[in-house]
């Protein structure tokens, strides 16, 4: 009988397709360990390649000539899945599980795709332009290269419609409301994979009132009660609450009204501002939105940068605890949170009148458990990952698979 070396394997694929990216992970479906993660990066110009698995043995780079590159996200699937097939040679995709962004005020939790379901997104084009037509292109290329597989979509908005009224509206006319001008929270798949992973390791603290801070090139922190997000800095759209990479985070809508009143900014002028120009960007003179680049400059601006967003920090968890009425644990997560000691140390020093106590050596040494024992607030540091939150959802609803067309 002929054998071979290589067991047949059923996987599952996450998909995360951005303006001109696509990052994907792949997960095997019995044990949900991840067997390789990477992106297509510059689809439609100068597009790149990289994958790595945990273990090193795949590890691959590559630089497209411009006439061949991948020209859209079809074609950068086209790529992805023919390299997983020749790569991981027996693997076969049981399911694609999507990050989308924007799930409105109807996605409460994952869903299977269907006719129906995209239409329904597509319907909400409006509340994320940036972000959902390039979510929907993937899914609809990968429908195209998958066929009849089942398609499981993820918001990250979904976490946080458990919000109250008052941490779920901002002061307008109730019709604005109504017609879904409401602070939806983003970042909610990285939100529930921290609360799943308390659950796991610190069940009397998931049970209590955690504020995690997701501190990444997009930026926001959620105040999460008893398992359930309370409120977010994320509102409307990612740009509310931390100043972010590029994005501005918190500022007085007079400023907008200025522009477009004094200085006849239309809404793109403003949205570029707002989205690209503004954040560490922009208070670092054209620096760099990387912390990595601020942390190593001497410049006065890149240290202004870096005050501005530590205090932001600081002022929101001070706030989202004013919302609990206390806090008992906090986290840290997202390229920021997550590596630099630096940032984590002056937060965590800022909040020494709240009874948080850092211990200097464990946040240097980048371990799990950053306060010290006497500490009032129980400081952690956890790795976020929200592939592998989509690898769970897809693999559970891929198995029940309701509302197929
Ligand atoms: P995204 O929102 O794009 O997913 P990430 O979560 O990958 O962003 O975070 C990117 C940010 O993390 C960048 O500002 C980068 O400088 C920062 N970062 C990554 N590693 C370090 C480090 N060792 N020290 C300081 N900042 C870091």
């Amino acid at each position: 009988m002929a054998t071979s070396m290589i067991q047949p394997q059923l996987a599952l694929l996450v998909i995360n397709a951005g303006s001109s990216s696509i990052k994907f992970a792949l997960f095997a479906n019995e044990t949900l360990a991840e067997l390789v993660r990477g992106q297509i990066d510059g689809i439609g110009s100068a597009a790149a390649f990289r994958a790595k698995s945990p273990d090193r043995t795949i590890d691959e780079q590559l630089r497209w000539p411009l006439e061949v590159a991948p020209k859209d996200h079809s074609a950068a699937l086209h790529f992805l899945i023919e390299w997983l097939g020749q790569t991981l040679v027996g693997v076969q995709v049981a399911a694609v599980g999507h990050r989308v962004v924007h799930g409105g005020s109807h996605y409460t939790e994952p869903v299977v795709i269907n006719e129906a379901v995209l239409q329904e997104l597509e319907s909400i084009f409006a509340l994320a332009p940036l972000h959902e037509p390039h979510n929907i292109a993937g899914i609809k290329g990968a429908r195209a290269a998958f066929g009849d597989i089942t398609q499981v979509a993820c918001f990250d908005t979904a976490f946080h419609r458990t919000q109250s009224f008052i941490n779920d509206t901002y002061a307008l006319p109730r019709s604005l409301y109504l017609e879904g001008v409401r602070r939806y929270g983003f970042h909610g798949l990285s939100y529930e994979f921290i609360a799943g992973y308390l659950k796991e390791h610190f069940p009397e603290r998931f049970s209590g009132k955690c504020i995690v801070a997701h501190l990444g090139n997009g930026a926001s922190i959620c105040a999460i009660e008893n398992g359930q997000a309370a409120s977010s800095t994320m509102g409307f759209s990612p740009l509310e609450g931390l100043p972010m990479g590029t994005r501005s985070g918190r500022i007085d809508p007079g400023v907008l009204l200025y522009l477009m009143q004094h200085k006849r900014w239309d809404a793109h002028q403003i949205s570029d501002l707002l989205y690209k120009e503004s954040g560490l960007k922009g208070l670092s003179g054209g620096l760099s939105n990387d912390m990595r680049t601020l942390e190593a400059s001497d410049s006065t601006e890149a240290k202004e940068a870096i005050e501005y967003f530590v205090q932001h920090v600081q002022q929101e968890i001070a706030s989202l605890a004013a919302i609990m009425r206390g806090v008992d644990t906090l986290v840290f997560t997202g390229g920021i949170g997550e590596n630099s000691v630096l940032i984590r140390r002056r937060i965590m020093q800022g909040l020494e009148w709240l009874g948080l106590h850092v211990d200097e050596t464990q946040n240097a040494s980048g371990a799990t458990v950053l306060s010290r024992a006497q500490s009032n607030i129980l400081c952690l540091r956890i790795p976020t990952n929200e592939e592998g939150m989509i690898a769970q959802h897809t693999k559970k609803l891929a198995t029940t698979d309701r509302g197929r067309d």
